[in-house]
Order: C-alpha cells, then sequence, then structure tokens
C-alpha cells in the first residue's frame, strides 16, 4: 500500500478566496515538475525549488517521483500550506501572499519569510512525492511519511532558516524511535518536527537514513489494533 495524501500542516482556516484567474503552465527545465501558477512570478521560485529538490535526491542516491504538477491552490480546504497527492502526481501549495496572511499559524516556520517558505514547502511536497512508492506495511504511514518530508525540507533551509525551527538550544538529544509517531504529528507539530530533525542528524549518515525510509526498512508507524 502507498502513502495517502499528505499535508503540511497548520491548524487554522483562512476566511475568502481570491477570484480565480487563469493560471500560467510551466515545464521546468528539470523536464520532470510542471508548475502552474495565475502570478507568473511564482513559476521561477517553483521551478527553483523543484530543481534543489531534484539534487538533493541525486546526492542522496534517492528515488526521483514520477512526473509532478505543482499548482498554486487556495487549498479547499483549507487546513495546510501545501497537499501531495498519492497516486495523482498532484501537489497544491498556498501562494507567498497566503502564507504571510497566515503568518501567525505557521508554527514552528513563523520565522521564515513567505517567499523562503513557500519553495521550503514545495520541497517538503516533492519529499512526500519521492515516498509514494513505498510500501506501507500498515493501512497508512504518515509519521514515516512526514519524518522523510520534514527532513528533506529541513535539509534545503539555510542554516539560518533552520536554526529558526529547531533551534540549537532546543534540539532534542537521544530522540528514540518511538518519539516519532503519528499522534505527536497531529497533537504537537513542532515538537514533532524537532524529534525528527534531533532523530535524523543523531544516527550518522542523513541521507543513509533517508534511504532507509525510502526504501521501507525504516518505518516509524506502528499496527494499532
Ligand atoms: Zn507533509
Amino acid at each position: 500500500m502507498t502513502m495517502r495524501a499528505s499535508c503540511l500542516l497548520v491548524f487554522a482556516f483562512l476566511t475568502g478566496a481570491p477570484a480565480g484567474a487563469v493560471a500560467e503552465t510551466r515545464l521546468c527545465t528539470n523536464g520532470l515538475i510542471t508548475v502552474q501558477s495565475d502570478t507568473p512570478t511564482h513559476l521561477g521560485a517553483m521551478c527553483s525549488a523543484s530543481d534543489r529538490a531534484l539534487s538533493l535526491m541525486d546526492e542522496c542516491g534517492l528515488r526521483k517521483p514520477a512526473p509532478v504538477t505543482i499548482s498554486v491552490s487556495d487549498l479547499d480546504p483549507p487546513t495546510c500550506l501545501g497537499l501531495f497527492h498519492c497516486g495523482e502526481a498532484t501537489i497544491e501549495v498556498l501562494s507567498p501572499d497566503m502564507i504571510e496572511a497566515r503568518r501567525s499559524e505557521t508554527g514552528v516556520y513563523s520565522d521564515i519569510p513567505a517567499d523562503r517558505l513557500f519553495e521550503s514547502v514545495i520541497v517538503h511536497e516533492l519529499g512526500h512525492a519521492a515516498m509514494d512508492q513505498t510500501p506501507c506495511p500498515y493501512g497508512n504511514c504518515v509519521a514515516t511519511s512526514e519524518y522523510f518530508a520534514y527532513t528533506f525540507q529541513l535539509l534545503d533551509l539555510s542554516e539560518e532558516d533552520r536554526a529558526t525551527v529547531v533551534p540549537q538550544a532546543e534540539q532534542p538529544v537521544d530522540v528514540k524511535r518511538d518519539q516519532i509517531n503519528s499522534m505527536l504529528l497531529f497533537m504537537a507539530p513542532d515538537v514533532f518536527v524537532r524529534n525528527v530533525w534531533g532523530h535524523v542528524s543523531s544516527r550518522g549518515d542523513i541521507c543513509t537514513q533517508l534511504r532507509g525510509v525510502q526504501d521501507g526498512i525504516i518505518v516509524f508507524d506502528r499496527f494499532h489494533p
């Protein structure tokens, strides 16, 4: 079974949505990612973020996703910054303006400027896309998929931005595997993200860890009777 749709959560709701406009579509020069937005200035940033994500996959020896279309969207229901639709090869992301409008609800990312957070969300969602073919022995492997996507996203951030997400003084140490779980993800996503970084950065080579997760060898989810 493959992973279910995964979203980068914020626990709040938008009011209103901008009127629709004709979206422009561009195939990025990487040849794998197609981007869509009704604001043409988004397209370069979207391709740039997807270039970085694919380069990181190359550097780590990870499987790349099947061709994916990424669209700037109001995300209905608007509970996410970004959303990967598994099995459909599509990703929706909020625009930088919408992210800014929800600044107070971006949790652990609240200190990252909206334009950089926009690109970072794309990298996160492409992490989910790269996990789409990973076997899951349970009903879902949401914690495992988020572990991969958050690690991927944190690797893409500058050290300066990453330090706002996981301050050195607050980086958890000696994180056990059972401290990465779906309950924590939904109840305390900030703690989940910091636990992910505390876990992945203390186990030797991060790429090796990511390959183990993508190959289905490392699984954080459990069977729930
Ligand atoms: Zn996610």
